[in-house]
């Protein structure tokens, strides 16, 4: 079972949601937790791990390479590039490698053969053990790479061969590649927000994402009471998909200060998320 969480806004409580369902599940169940925010990674922070650590790095992409002995200058290569990443220089030809994005045209189109198209080592895997006895695993991207979609789908493809019963996969913000690559493919979808004109119109975004791939879904509204008339709004909007709301709770800014999971905290927050993962498993038997 594939569970993801997204939220479309950042900074709506996604993470906190995550972390306590994969807490809260691994109480029953073989839980693997991921991380698929690979630019800003925190997932392991809400579970209580201190650092995370790095094993393979991950190739996603290719970069163009001139060889310049090779090269006849003829400039066939920069005239095609839409990237702009081929600049003419006083002694020839080079690529930047932050603009090049590895479409390949420029080496179909030397009559020298005098391009290559090398791997670029986008990002490393990380993992850690969680003190509830399951992993979070993640990737953190290097700066200035992109394809961070695919190293979602590498990731979640790691997190599958470890066979667990339920796999809780915390999306990272927007509706961009990464978010796209985290939604595809799962049995729910769990969607945060806040109750405030931004969370509602970033929600209806990610909600065209999850539509958009037939996936079921419930809503939560997080710090309810910020904001009680836009939360009764999306109350009504979440109708029979409303999973619950949470309370603004100082006791969740407290846990993100000690690193302590939400769930232990005992506050009001911690009590309202247990309820809301007691529906949402009421939801996955009807999906099952
Ligand atoms: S691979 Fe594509 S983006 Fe990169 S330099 Fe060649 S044409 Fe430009
Ligand atoms: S197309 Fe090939 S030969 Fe022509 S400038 Fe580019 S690298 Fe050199």
């Amino acid at each position: 079972m594939n569970i993801v969480v997204a939220s479309g806004k950042g900074g709506v409580g996604k993470s906190m949601v995550a972390s306590s369902l994969a807490i809260l599940f691994s109480r029953e169940k073989s839980v693997v937790a991921v991380d698929c925010d690979v630019d800003a990674q925190n997932l392991g922070l809400w579970l209580g791990v201190k650092k995370m650590s790095s094993g393979k790095t991950i190739s996603v992409s290719e970069s163009a390479e001139i060889i310049h002995e090779k090269c006849s200058k003829c400039g066939r290569c920069a005239g095609v590039c839409k990237s702009g990443a081929i600049e003419k220089t006083a002694g020839g030809f080079k690529v930047n490698p932050f603009l090049c994005d590895g479409c390949g045209a420029c080496n179909l189109v030397c009559p020298e053969n005098a391009i290559e198209m090398k791997k670029v080592e986008n990002a490393v895997l990380q993992k850690a053990k969680t003190k509830f006895g399951f992993e979070v695993i993640g990737a953190q991207l290097f700066p200035g790479n992109a394809g961070s979609g695919k190293i979602v789908a590498e990731i979640r493809e790691k997190a599958g061969k470890s066979k667990k019963e339920v796999t809780i996969l915390d999306a990272p913000a927007g509706i961009g590649c990464p978010v796209t690559a985290s939604i595809v493919n799962t049995d729910f979808a769990v969607l945060v927000t806040e109750p405030t004109p931004s969370g509602l119109s970033d929600l209806k975004r990610v909600l065209c994402v999850a539509n958009h791939f037939k996936i079921p879904f419930g809503i939560i509204i997080n710090q309810r009471d910020i904001n009680k008339e836009f939360s009764r709004k999306i109350g009504k909007f979440a109708g029979k998909n409303l999973l619950g709301k949470i309370s603004y709770d100082k006791k969740v800014v407290e846990s993100i200060v000690e690193l302590k999971p939400v769930l232990e905290n005992n506050g009001k927050a911690a009590g309202e998320i247990k309820k809301i993962f007691r529906k949402i498993k009421k939801e996955l038997k009807q999906i099952a």
